[in-house]
């Protein structure tokens, strides 16, 4: 039994719905194929003769989809291939898509962050990848201090490698673990050591890396709490600057990897909520701060220190620390968001690339934001990122009366607060300590599209 636990499992357990994980709002489940190509060259003119469009820093987020061989659990949009020559092709794409957008947006727009994210990145050799960074420094401004992390997959980089990732530009790296213990790592399709990362987190730092961020998973089959609790000691000892700890979702009917797995081998929903609570402690005794959802840093990460100042954002990576601006998606199946409008490219290889080689962009769905989206967009990210809602900036950003506008979601709050979750003074909601751990639930009052979806069966549950 733990002791001094912040929040009980009781709570953690009635609060435990399916729900979004608000990298938008409206959230991509909600984009409609009539906000296509037409409506995403509106917006980026709209960018290239605004103001915005001089001062404000582009992200770019790019999907690499190419895994060598498939985990279990994945619910990734990826492909699983050996032939290499797909990833030549899909780097020709990626240039075409770059060729066709720059015209719309201005040749050198500054770019402060980048994020190579997947499937897997480094299945691109360093030849590929190297010619995917002289195309983004041909076509963009990097920022001199920016954030440019890449996805990193331990089992297809050495040491050398990261010698030649840090000497083509990137200062940040992600590291899939999920878990250590050798008969889950056998029963998800994914073995890799303590000692390869062990010596890959010691090479990142002595390069230079500004942060590590290791990805974990609880509730994977033949995980139990011993196990668990090994995988939490190790990774700790490895003392990364942050950590990501998923809950597995098993939706074997949306994602068919994972009907590889057998659902007696997984642990009940009782014993994963253990889990997190083995995690919320141990990073808690170890000194990790909680940013929020899933994830935590060191107090002295550029994440905790945003945190601290109330400077916290939330994009399709996740928390961040850069504010809000426009966001390039670039490769098949990436979100971008430009303005007040979302899109994502075509979630099919063939389609994307087709589309390319037709002289399109490959958008093929988006959403343009409405003012109630807007106001609840504000709300919603707020509270996610600063867990504080001041009801009269609302007021005064959305020209609405908060306390009429937003009565229902208001009393809805209650039940909220009643368990210490939040504390509302009548001008100003705050997620408490404790109200960190279900930021999701709180969120979810106010989007007004999942309030309307009962069984939201195609999201799944926060813990
Ligand atoms: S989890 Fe990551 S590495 Fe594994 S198959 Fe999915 S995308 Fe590829």
């Amino acid at each position: 039994m733990l002791t001094n636990m912040i929040i009980s499992k009781d709570i953690l357990q009635q609060f435990d719905m399916p729900g979004p994980r608000y990298t938008s709002y409206p959230t991509a489940d909600r984009f409609v194929e009539a906000y296509g190509e037409a409506q995403y060259l509106d917006s980026l003119k709209e960018r290239r003769v605004s103001p915005r469009g001089m001062m404000s820093p582009l992200s770019i987020y790019i999907h690499i989809p190419f895994c060598a061989s498939l985990c279990y659990y994945c619910a990734c949009n990826k492909i699983i291939t050996g032939n290499y020559q797909k990833a030549i092709d899909y780097l020709d794409d990626l240039q075409r898509e770059v060729e066709l957008l720059v015209p719309h947006l201005g040749q050198g727009q500054a770019v402060s962050q980048i994020h190579l994210g997947g499937g897997t990145p480094t299945f691109f050799k360093d030849k590929e990848l190297h010619e995917l960074v002289n195309l983004l420094k041909a076509a963009f401004q990097w920022q001199p201090n920016g954030e440019f992390a890449i996805e990193v997959d331990p089992r297809t980089v050495d040491i050398e490698r990261l010698h030649n990732l840090w000497a083509m530009g990137f200062n940040r790296l992600s590291l899939g673990i999920q878990d250590f213990d050798p008969q889950v790592q056998q029963a998800v399709h994914r073995v890799q050591t303590v000692d390869q990362v062990h010596a890959l987190m010691q090479a990142a730092r002595a390069i230079g890396f500004v942060s590590v961020n290791l990805d974990l998973i609880y509730g994977l089959p033949l995980q139990t709490q011993a196990s668990w609790q090994r995988t939490l000691h190790a990774v700790l000892q490895l003392r990364p600057d942050r950590l990501a700890i998923y809950g597995y979702a098993h939706l074997p009917a949306r994602f068919k990897p994972q009907r590889h797995i057998h659902v007696e081998s997984l642990p009940s929903a009782s014993q994963k909520t253990s889990m997190l609570e083995m995690a919320l402690q141990q990073l808690q005794d170890a000194g990790y701060v909680y940013i929020g959802m899933d994830h935590f840093a060191l107090p002295e990460d550029g994440l905790s220190v945003a945190k601290r100042q109330g400077r916290l954002h939330r994009n399709f990576q996740g928390y961040s620390t850069r504010p809000d601006g426009d966001l390039l998606g670039l490769g098949v199946s990436a979100i971008g968001s430009m303005g007040s409008s979302y899109v994502q490219n075509a979630k099919l290889i063939d389609d994307y690339s087709d589309l390319l080689h037709h002289g399109k962009l490959p958008v093929v769905k988006g959403i343009g934001l409405t003012r109630d989206d807007l106001a609840r967009r504000s709300i919603i990210m707020a509270l996610m990122c600063q867990g504080r809602v001041e009801l009269a900036d609302i007021e005064q950003s959305h020209l609405l009366e908060f306390s009429t506008y937003f009565a229902s979601e208001l009393a809805q709050l209650e039940a909220f607060a009643k368990h210490g979750l939040i504390e509302f003074d009548g001008r100003v909601i705050t997620v408490t300590a404790n109200g960190w751990y279900l930021v999701r639930a709180i969120a979810m009052v106010f989007d007004k599209y999942v309030q309307s979806d009962e069984k939201r069966t195609h999201f799944s549950k926060i813990l």
